[in-house]
């Protein structure tokens, strides 16, 4: 039986949120720009797909500074993570990463954790490593991303049972296309995703409870 169980990446495997952290290492008058788009994009009034490029416009991220929140996502590790991976790789789970995040930041945590696939937003550097752009056509660069790429996946692997861990409306969003959805509030518990997860777990390695069981 092919079972498959995909982690968001910011505030579930890891306690950061790394675009912020990326936009704090730009200096503060860039973090508080970048603040408000994001408030902007929350509250509805701009599309997320042009938050998107609007922030990375001003953060500039290098490749030194993804980097930085490579170990940045190591350091602030959610405790239980590797223990969960690790058993759910014994019992015949294929993990998986989704994320909003950037590709290069999160690379580092995939590694730790033996996590083969990543999906999220490729970064384009020059060859001293400053930037150059993002991959403007990457699902989760806009709404329903995540979705599209759940659906992707299960076009691709046809798996018998597809389970999504994560803290945001993002993730939740891919309720109708996964088996079990687990709300992860272990960092930040977003009222929308805690009314609406069929599960929630505080811990990663709660999750162990219900996939053990399937
Ligand atoms: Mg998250």
């Amino acid at each position: 039986m092919k079972k498959i169980i995909a982690f968001d990446c910011d505030s579930t495997l890891s306690a950061i949120e790394g675009v912020d952290e990326l936009a704090r290492l730009a200096g503060n008058d860039i973090f508080q720009l970048v603040e408000n788009l994001t408030n902007q994009a929350m509250n509805g009034e701009v599309p997320v797909e042009e938050v998107f490029a609007r922030r990375l416009d001003l953060i500039k991220p290098t490749r030194q500074q993804c980097a930085d929140i490579g170990q940045m996502y190591l350091d602030q590790i959610e405790p239980t993570a590797r223990e969960t991976i690790a058993s759910l790789q014994k019992t015949g789970w294929e993990c998986l990463i989704i994320s909003g995040g950037f590709a290069p930041c999160i690379e580092a945590l995939a590694l730790e954790l033996g996590i083969k696939r990543v999906e999220a937003v490729p970064l384009h550097f020059e060859a001293d490593g400053s930037y150059r752009g993002f991959d403007e056509n990457y699902p989760t660069t806009r709404d329903g991303g995540k979705p599209e790429i759940i659906a992707k996946i299960k076009a691709e692997l046809s798996p018998d049972l597809t389970i999504m861990v994560g803290d945001g409306v993002s993730d939740l969003e891919t309720s109708p296309l996964v088996d079990h959805f687990i709300g992860y509030l272990g960092y930040v518990t977003r009222e929308k995703v805690a009314a609406n997860c069929m599960h929630s777990v505080k811990k990663l390695s709660e999750t162990l409870t219900l996939t053990g069981s399937l």
